[in-house]
């Protein structure tokens, strides 16, 4: 299966994302994780994406497709990829499906999460997120690690992510709105979109999900 994922920031999509791709057996594509990679490495282009992505802005798409390119060409993907935070904006819509047409293939759907806007604000300003693996990712109040500022998974310390301030999380918002919510109208005249609630228990989000792709399925 070749899936998207979209949402605003906060609504869980790397949560589920990880799930998802587990339980369907393909690769988890984010292109966040991609970006914190090569920040941690300190790579040219971590360094460049760490200037965007500190103000909550868009990497630029140019870097940014040819990134998620060279990972989608990836052996482990050739029978699909559940892509998360990719495409961002219309225009990365657009390379992704001329990527897809020339490999003779296409998406099977694009999983749209819903969540509040006052909701995603609390879930991001509580939100923990592990050094060694942005995959880890914890919840002050909605899912504490056992021990304060220690990752459950690996012992890793917990951070705030630079990205996840106030004032940045406002700014991500804004691009969210006018940037990648036009990607969802891109999809829907393709008939890929499927909406889901991502309020609620976690399990009841991926299996809410789950069930929304197998309807999907279903109905092609
Ligand atoms: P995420 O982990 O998906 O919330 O992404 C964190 C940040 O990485 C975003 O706020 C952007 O600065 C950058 N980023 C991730 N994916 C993309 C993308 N497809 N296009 C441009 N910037 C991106």
């Amino acid at each position: 299966m070749r899936i998207v994922l979209v949402g605003p920031p906060g609504a869980g999509k790397g949560t589920q994302a990880t799930r998802l791709a587990e339980k369907l057996n393909i690769p988890h594509i984010s292109t966040g994780d991609l970006f914190r990679a090569n920040i941690s490495r300190q790579t040219e282009l971590g360094k460049l994406a760490k200037s965007y992505m500190d103000a909550g802005n868009l990497v630029p798409d140019e870097v940014t497709i040819a990134m998620a390119k060279d990972r989608m060409e990836q052996p482990d993907a050739e029978g699909g990829f559940l892509l998360d935070g990719f495409p961002r904006n219309v225009s990365q819509a657009e390379a992704l499906d001329e990527l897809l047409n020339t490999e003779g293939m296409q998406l099977d759907a694009v999983l749209d999460l819903e969540a509040p806007e006052e909701e995603v604000v609390k879930r991001i300003a509580g939100r923990r997120t592990c050094r060694n693996n942005s995959a880890h990712v914890f919840h002050v109040t909605y899912s504490p690690p056992k021990k304060e500022g220690v990752c459950d998974v690996c012992g890793g310390e917990l951070y705030l992510r630079g990205d996840d301030s106030e004032e940045t999380v406002r700014t991500r918002l804004e691009v969210y709105h006018t940037q990648t919510e036009p990607i969802i109208d891109y999809y829907k005249t393709q008939g890929l979109v499927v909406t889901i609630e991502a309020m609620g228990p976690v399990d009841e989000v991926t299996a809410r999900a789950l069930a929304a792709l197998k309807r999907e399925g279903d109905e092609k």
